[in-house]
């Protein structure tokens, strides 16, 4: 075999990769190794990562207690797929995912292990909410995303995902997400006006689903009251609350659940990307316990729980969330990148600042602004992403674990690009 190191060789790729690939058309680069914070290509480049997949590695790359104890297991022959059985390293994540996340928060969930992403979450709790109330209606917001297989994709904003008329989403009613109609305005008092209103033409609904921070659709925060009125509003009208905590959760805003701030208890809770700590994939569904009425694998399939992410999953629980050092060290770096976004927005007119905790990010107006200044910065070695309808925002993921001085290089490489961009369009307008 040949294994040629160091090369940028990408035939392969172009070749026989299905056109439906993302996020190597912005990162161009062929990438060999990750090690917390940075990722590093087949020619040893070094790339500081501002995405950590998605919000998928919270807790970096590789980190080395995880990668540890998934190498231990592997070792002593220990399961790596397992269906839904009984297994010790899955016995293992439930008791600390029941002591350290569950039990001090005072939240009683089952949990359900559903497919390994995160829409396979959305989809069983579409479901589930449909089959408890006997309903089909779903509200979703505006701008939301929820996933792309069909039922998900369904109560996604999202234009390029829907695909087009040829792709039939059906079942889910649209909502104004909170801010959505300016300052003058209450989403969420339309929303109980239009469910109390027998002929608004919005059938009772199943379920009211929300992210408590619209991660793709442009870091729109929910605000407190808004969330504690859409909670109540589901109650008044016999719909379940599904919090999509799939971005938002595992720490990212300051708090293990981002709906922790409001203090509601949604009905159900879709949990994926950095719960396994490790970047495998897997994910959760947490059902309040009157409403886990499945009957036995009548929601199965093949990959449910991930024994490789048990393992990871558990160390990440017993080594990031035995105390709160770790969310005073969120809330303190989540200041450093509240302040270097700033100095950013004010260089650009009408820029402002959005999201909460390590989910924030620049709104520069303009998508074609955000992707020059997000390419020109990863060509001097920041990876980093933007969102909202338009892309106009360029959003910070990095992981929680980032030590600041790697933040502010980060933060650096960004103003950099944002500031030569801003002198080429003044030097372009001026000539
Ligand atoms: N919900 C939210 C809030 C998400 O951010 C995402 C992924 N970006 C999903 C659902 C879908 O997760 P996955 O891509 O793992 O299917």
């Amino acid at each position: 075999m040949t294994f040629t190191v160091g090369t940028q060789d990408k035939s392969v790729f172009l070749r026989r990769e299905s056109e439906a690939r993302g996020y190597s058309r912005s990162f161009d680069t062929v990438f060999k190794a990750a090690r917390g914070s940075l990722m590093i290509d087949a020619d040893g480049r070094e790339y500081i990562d501002f995405l950590a997949g998605c919000a998928s590695l919270n807790y970096g790359h590789n980190d080395p207690d995880m990668k540890k104890a998934l190498i231990d297991h592997i070792e002593q022959d220990g399961l790596a797929q397992g269906l839904d059985l009984f297994t010790t390293s899955k016995r293992a994540f439930m008791r600390s995912f029941e002591r350290l996340v569950l039990t001090p928060r005072n939240l009683d969930y089952k949990v359900q292990f559903v497919g390994p992403t995160g829409t396979n979450a959305v989809e069983a709790a579409m479901k589930l909410a449909r089959k408890v109330t006997k309903r089909t209606n779903i509200i979703a917001f505006t701008n939301g995303y929820h996933g792309v297989t069909q039922g998900a994709l369904a109560a996604t904003g999202n234009k390029k995902n829907r695909v087009g008329p040829e792709i039939q989403l059906t079942g889910v009613s649209r909502a104004a997400f909170d801010g959505y109609l300016g300052d003058g305005y209450d989403t969420a008092d339309i929303l109980e006006k239009m469910l109390s209103d027998p002929s608004s033409g919005i059938d009772e609904p199943a379920a009211i689903l929300f992210e408590p921070i619209q991660g793709e659709g442009g870091l729109n925060v929910a605000g407190i009251k808004w969330m504690q009125k859409i909670a109540a509003i589901a109650k008044r009208h016999g719909a379940l609350l599904i919090a999509d905590e799939i971005q938002t959760g595992c720490g990212r805003t300051g708090t293990f659940f981002a709906f922790e701030a409001a203090g509601i208890e949604p009905d159900l809770v879709t949990v994926s990307k950095s719960i396994s700590g490790f970047g495998l994939p897997m994910a959760l569904l947490l059902i309040k316990p009157e409403h886990d009425i499945w009957l036995p694998a009548q929601h199965n399939g093949t990959f449910r729980g991930n024994n490789h992410a048990f393992v990871t999953g558990r160390v990440m629980l017993e080594k990031f969330w035995f105390d709160g050092a770790l969310m005073d060290d969120v809330a303190a770096k989540s200041k450093l990148v509240t302040e270097r976004l700033q100095r950013i927005a004010d260089m650009i007119p009408e820029a402002r600042l959005k999201g909460r905790g390590m989910m924030q990010g620049v709104d520069v107006v303009s998508g074609g602004l955000a992707e020059v200044i997000c390419r020109r910065a990863f060509s001097d070695g920041l990876i980093i992403e933007t969102s909202g309808p338009n892309h106009e925002v360029i959003k910070i993921l990095a992981a929680l674990t980032t030590p600041e001085d790697l933040l502010h290089r980060g933060f650096d490489i960004l103003e950099g690009a944002a500031k030569m961009t801003m002198a080429a369009r003044s030097r372009m307008a001026a000539a």
